[in-house]
């Protein structure tokens, strides 16, 4: 995919202050820290067009981003984080819910696991969640730089046992080698 241009359009909790539901639509997901930012800007090529937070997950917001003026990349808030205050963890889920059941344009939603763990429940309950509703959810394995090329085969072959049956294999990725990078745009262009 070659990116002309990648531009903040808003950020949004509720439906009615979405943008008008016009382009195909991908979002992204995971637990705070797992590298989303990473690997959003390595996929638009900017360096800060997603911010990175310096304390995640503290900002429960849904941040639409316009590419291409093709279509829209969507950074769902992480969750997960222990240092969350309660309220705002309890704002995620109906937040989340109502962009998954409301979005008619969402085309489908890249799940990001950290390659070194095992999917914890938050992370497999949303992918079961996407399964149930019919909206594909593939994997990106993130950090994966931090194994060597056999354990990484290893570790993706044992997450990819944790998915929903039909799930397709995950993908390898890492933002500081950029391996994987036009893997991740396959899979995106496949769901667009
Ligand atoms: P987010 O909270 O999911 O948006 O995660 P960030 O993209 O802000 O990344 C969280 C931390 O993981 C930061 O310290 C990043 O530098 C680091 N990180 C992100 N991607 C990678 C990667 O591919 N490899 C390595 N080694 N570290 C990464």
């Amino acid at each position: 995919m070659h990116v002309k241009s990648a531009v903040f359009i808003k950020s949004a909790v509720r439906p009615s202050h979405y943008p008008p539901a016009k382009l195909p639509e991908i979002a992204f997901a995971g637990r705070s820290n797992v590298g989303k930012s990473s690997l959003i800007n390595t996929l638009v090529n900017r360096r800060n067009l997603v911010k990175t937070s310096r304390q995640p997950g503290r900002t429960q917001l849904i941040n639409f981003f316009d590419i291409n003026g093709a279509f829209t990349f969507v950074d769902l808030p992480g969750y997960g984080y222990a240092k969350v205050p309660a309220a705002v963890r309890r704002k995620w889920r109906p937040m989340i819910e109502a962009y998954l059941t409301q979005r008619a344009t969402l085309r489908g939603v890249v799940i990001l696991l950290d390659i070194r763990r095992d999917g914890d429940p938050k992370d497999l309950e949303l992918i079961n969640w996407l399964d149930h509703l019919g909206i594909p959810a593939p994997t990106v394995l993130t950090k994966s730089d931090k194994f060597t090329k056999s354990k990484r085969q290893q570790r993706k072959n044992a997450i990819r046992r944790l998915l929903p049956a039909d799930s397709t294999a995950p993908i390898l990725f890492s933002a500081k080698s950029r391996q994987g990078k036009e893997d991740v745009w396959a899979a995106v262009e496949g769901l667009l």
